[in-house]
C-alpha cells in the first residue's frame, strides 16, 4: 500500500518552499565550510585477509583474489585488502583466531575447520550425506541459516560471509575395490571432519594428512586411500598416479560452503557503502567459486578419463546405504553433547525436509532426463 499526501495548501506550499530554501543554502554553507563528511568519506582504508589456503590456490584462493580485487574497484581504492596465503600472514588454523582477536581483519576457510571452536561451525560447511549447493545456498539465505551462523560468530566477535560452494565432491581415490562396507576396515584413509568419524565407525582410520603430504603418503602406502576435492583440484596433485581407483559420489561433501569471516567490530566501523560493497563481493564470490567448480571439474573428469584412463567407479548403492546409516550415528553425537549443534541442526533438518519435497519433483525427477 502507498501512502499519498495531500498537497500543500498555498500558505503552506510557500512556508514549505521557504524552509526548503534555508535548509539547502545552510547545508550548501556547511559543505563549503567544514567539508568533513566529504573527507570522512574518502578515507582510505588498507586491510588484510588471512586465508587457510596456499597463495593463489586454484578457486579457493583465486576467489580470495578476486573479492579482494572487486572491493577495490567497487570502493574506487577506499578499500583495499591485501590477501595472504597460509602461513604468510598466520598459519592456516589461526586464520579464525587472528581475526576474532583483530589482528587481522579478515579470514577465508571453511567454518568445519573450526569444529575446535564450537561443534556447531561444521554444520556451516558441510555434513556427510547433508544438503547440496543448491539447498546450502537456498538454507543459509532463506531458511534462517545465516541468522544461526552469524549469532555463533558473534561471540568470537566475528561476522560470517558465505562466499563459494564446491558442488558434489568426489568419493576419493582408493588402491582397492570398495564392494561392501566390510571393504573399510583396517583402510587407512586421508578423509578429514566428520566424514572421517563415519570411516572410522566403519572400521577405518581416518588418517590427518596436510595437503602438500597425501600425494607422498598415498605413493609410499602410508595411506591406503585419501578425498580431496574434484577432478580440478585432484588432477592437479597428481592423485591418478599414486591410486586405481577413483570413486563417486562424495557423500561426505555433496556441497561445500565456504567462506568469509570479517573482524566484527572493525565491519561496524567501516562507512555503510564500504559495509554493502563487502557484501556485494561476497555474493558474487559464491557465484564465481560454484560456476569455477561445476566448469573446471566437468573438463578434468574427462582429462582424468580419456587421457589417464583412470577408472571411475561408482559406490555400490548398499555401501552408501551403510555409510548413510553410520553418518546419522554420528551426527546424533554431536548434536546430542552440544546444544549449538543442536540448535543449527534443528534449524538445517527442518529446512532439509521442506525443500526435499521441492527437489523430489524438480532436480530429482529432472535429472533422470540427463541419460535419455
Ligand atoms: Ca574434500
Amino acid at each position: 500500500m502507498s501512502e499519498t499526501k495531500p498537497p500543500p495548501t498555498p500558505t503552506k506550499r510557500r512556508d514549505f518552499l521557504k524552509k526548503a530554501a534555508v535548509t539547502t543554502a545552510g547545508a550548501a554553507v556547511a559543505a563549503a565550510t567544514i567539508g568533513a563528511p566529504a573527507v570522512h568519506a574518502r578515507k582510505k582504508h588498507t586491510w588484510r585477509m588471512a586465508t587457510t589456503w596456499p597463495p593463489h590456490f586454484p578457486v579457493f584462493g583465486e576467489a580470495a583474489d578476486k573479492l579482494a580485487h572487486w572491493v577495490d574497484v567497487m570502493s574506487e581504492g577506499r578499500l583495499k585488502i591485501q590477501v595472504y596465503g597460509a602461513g604468510e600472514l598466520v598459519p592456516a588454523m589461526m586464520a579464525f583466531d587472528a581475526v576474532s582477536r583483530g589482528v587481522v581483519e579478515m579470514g577465508h576457510g571453511a567454518s568445519y575447520y573450526w569444529a575446535g571452536k564450537s561443534p556447531a561451525t561444521q554444520f556451516f560447511a558441510q555434513v556427510p550425506f547433508g544438503m547440496n549447493a543448491q539447498q546450502m545456498t537456498a538454507w543459509i539465505y532463506k531458511g534462517g541459516g545465516l541468522e544461526i551462523w552469524e549469532d555463533l560468530y558473534s561471540r568470537f566477535n566475528l561476522i560470517p560471509f558465505p562466499v563459494g560452494n564446491s558442488g558434489v565432491q568426489m568419493g576419493g581415490w582408493f588402491n582397492k575395490e570398495i564392494n561392501r562396507i566390510e571393504d573399510y576396515k583396517g583402510l587407512k584413509m586421508r578423509i578429514p571432519g566428520l566424514g572421517g568419524k563415519v570411516i572410522a565407525k566403519a572400521g577405518g582410520s581416518a588418517i590427518l594428512v596436510a595437503g602438500g603430504e597425501i600425494y607422498t603418503n598415498l605413493e609410499r602406502g602410508v595411506i591406503d586411500a585419501t578425498e580431496w576435492v574434484g577432478p580440478y583440484h585432484d588432477y592437479l596433485m597428481g592423485f591418478h598416479k599414486a591410486a586405481k581407483y577413483y570413486y563417486y559420489p562424495g557423500w561426505h561433501e555433496p556441497g561445500l560452503n565456504l567462506e568469509m569471516f570479517v573482524n566484527r567490530q572493525k565491519f561496524l566501523d567501516l562507512p555503510k557503502d564500504l559495509q554493502q560493497i563487502i557484501r556485494t563481493a561476497a555474493y558474487r564470490s559464491h557465484w564465481f567459486e560454484f560456476a569455477e567448480f561445476e566448469s573446471k571439474n566437468v573438463e578434468y573428469l574427462n582429462k582424468l578419463v580419456k587421457e589417464e584412463n583412470v577408472q571411475l567407479k561408482a559406490f555400490p548403492e548398499q555401501v552408501l546405504k551403510d555409510l548413510k546409516k553410520l553418518s546419522g550415528e554420528v551426527l546424533q553425537e554431536v548434536v546430542e553433547t552440544d546444544s549449538d549443534s543442536r540448535k543449527v541442526w534443528d534449524s538445517y533438518t527442518a529446512f532439509r525436509k521442506k525443500v526435499s519435497q521441492w527437489s523430489k519433483v524438480t532436480e530429482q525427477a529432472y535429472a533422470k532426463t540427463f541419460t535419455m
